[in-house]
């Protein structure tokens, strides 16, 4: 499938096809030994057009399918999910450098979503609303919107495109997945098992390329619904092109989430969490624990502790190496960059207290933990999603002033309060100006039932991405008022039953 030298194809009305644009590539990388494992087209919005007539032309016999037949298609996909759980776990970590154990951990909360998926029939009813009026009735149902787009970042190469194209299609949508450059192959793979698990083609799409592409997809007039995952600036981007030009969109952005500790928590399982969130995929998360916020007299401790443990986490290479407990981040320019913030935290005033710089990297990606102390709320450290293992710690007088220093953060994807006090945990859920809460939970990601709620520049939209909300994002509804002038007045029988005899005796 992947070469070396080859450009990766696109997959367009069934058929796994060159791009028109393969001379220009990018390159994906194994991060784990800096080669390089395929190329992935620049793609063109020859390649856009290509895939949205394919996927305009199947989409009226799929939307009239029914939809637990659709659903059975996902049922069928589970299976073969399930089968090749583990060799998806490993190309991701050849492509993307996590853990053995991370990548099976997103492959499992990607077979969630299928899993959802699953039970759309289930959801995707209306309401009905007898006798609204005198001899009128209502009701509402939900129809497919058309054709879907989903674009994805780097760091879930796996569940993201998972959280997107199993409830479009399962809705009666057509779709087309644009994944990330630097991590298509996994994506590749999801798509060629769902074919294997019988959906029609033209259902799926899947076209490669860069902001070129993403731009004839956002313009193109006969894609309906466009959702996004990745940065803030991209993000917003996208919303703002997509919707002008007529588009339902869902943009979900970059992360800032703050760790609060007071001084009542278990210090030790705190520790073990803020460790796992902010080192967990080498802090490449959206719901990675940036920013601990120590409360009171927790701050000396709890870094003593970070310290202790973040040194003794086993960091190495991750492709072939199962015991590996924190991987490489995706390229050596972005090692380059959240290594570039340990200089600028010293210059600041910040205190660095534990430099991930002092690993040894070879060809790899690698970069070890950091932690930096003494961060304050003017600082780029502070400021700015870092999207690496680097965890900055605020020291906080209280709750409140806590609560303040996540009020002043642009970003609002998740936030988590370590303590014991239900007070506590209740006045921060109350009040932290976040869309996802853990109450001594280091990543309050949700899983496939609920919506991934992000606010603020995390979040672009209005229905959000999983959950009933995505069931809701992949359908329009349709209202029916109806009234029968054999109906003469409220009392009159309805005229269904009539047709079957008074009694209603066709059961
Ligand atoms: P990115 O924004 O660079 O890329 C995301 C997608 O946008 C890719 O498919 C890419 O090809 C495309 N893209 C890149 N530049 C573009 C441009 N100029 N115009 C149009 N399209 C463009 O993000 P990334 O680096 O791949 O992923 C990491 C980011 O994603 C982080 O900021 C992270 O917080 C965020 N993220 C957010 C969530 C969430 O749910 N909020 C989840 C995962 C990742």
């Amino acid at each position: 499938m992947a070469s070396q030298n080859t450009a990766l194809n696109m997959f367009i009305r069934g058929q796994w096809t060159p791009s028109s644009n393969c001379e220009q590539t990018t390159a994906v990388m194994n991060p784990s030994t800096g080669q390089i494992i395929g190329r992935t087209p620049v793609g063109s919005p020859q390649d856009v057009d290509d895939a949205v007539h394919a996927a305009s032309e199947a989409l009226p016999t799929w939307a009239e399918t029914p939809v637990v037949e659709r659903a059975r298609v996902m049922f069928a996909y589970r299976q073969l999910m399930e089968k090749e759980f583990d060799a998806l776990a490993r190309l991701l970590t050849r492509e993307h450098g996590k853990t053995h154990a991370e990548a099976r951990a997103e492959v499992q909360r990607g077979l969630e979503m299928v899993e959802f998926a699953c039970s759309v029939p289930a959801l995707i009813g209306g309401q009905t609303f007898p006798q609204i009026a005198r001899g009128v009735d209502g009701e509402t149902n939900r129809h497919p919107v058309g054709v879907c787009v989903g674009i994805t970042p780097y760091n879930f190469p796996n569940m993201v495109p998972l959280w997107m194209f199993p409830i479009a299609i399962t809705c009666g949508n057509t779709f087309i997945l644009k994944p990330s450059e630097k991590v298509p192959l996994s994506a590749i793979r999801l798509v060629e098992l769902l074919a294997e698990a019988g959906l029609p083609d033209g259902v799926m799409n899947l076209v490669h390329g860069g902001k070129e592409v993403v731009d004839a997809l956002l313009t193109h007039d006969d894609v309906a619904a466009v959702s996004f995952v990745g940065s803030t600036k991209i993000a917003k981007y996208v919303y703002e092109v997509g919707s002008s030009h007529g588009k339902r969109v869902q943009a979900a952005g970059g992360a800032k989430n703050h760790l609060i500790i007071m001084p009542d928590a278990d210090l030790d399982q705190s520790v073990k969490a803020l460790a796992a969130s902010a080192f967990g995929c080498a802090g490449q998360r959206c719901m990675a624990g940036s920013v601990a916020v120590a409360v009171g007299r927790v701050g000396d401790s709890l870094i003593e502790g970070l310290v202790d443990h973040a040194g003794s986490i086993n960091v190495d290479v991750t492709d072939g190496n199962d015991a590996a407990e924190m991987g490489p981040v995706i390229s050596r320019e972005h090692r380059d960059r959240v290594a570039s913030y340990l200089d600028i935290a010293k210059t600041s005033g910040a205190s660095v207290v534990l430099d991930g710089r002092s690993v040894e990297a070879g060809d790899s990606f690698l970069l070890g933990p950091s932690v930096v102390d003494q961060v304050t709320i003017d600082m780029p450290l502070w400021k700015e999603e870092v999207f690496g293992p680097l965890l900055s710690v605020v020291r906080a007088d209280s709750l409140e002033h806590a609560i303040a220093v996540g009020k002043a953060c642009p970003y609002g994807n998740g936030a988590s309060i370590f303590t014991q006090s239900g007070h506590a945990a209740r006045e921060f859920k109350r009040h932290f100006n976040a869309g996802m809460i853990g109450v001594n939970v280091g990543v309050p990601a949700p899983m496939a039932w609920l919506p991934f709620t992000g606010w603020n520049q995390s979040f672009f939209g209005d229905l959000h991405i999983q959950g009933t909300e995505g069931v809701h994002f992949y359908t329009r509804q349709k209202m029916t008022l109806t009234r029968w002038f054999e109906s003469k007045d409220e009392s009159h029988v309805d005229p269904v039953w009539n047709s079957v005899g008074p009694t209603g005796s066709s059961t």
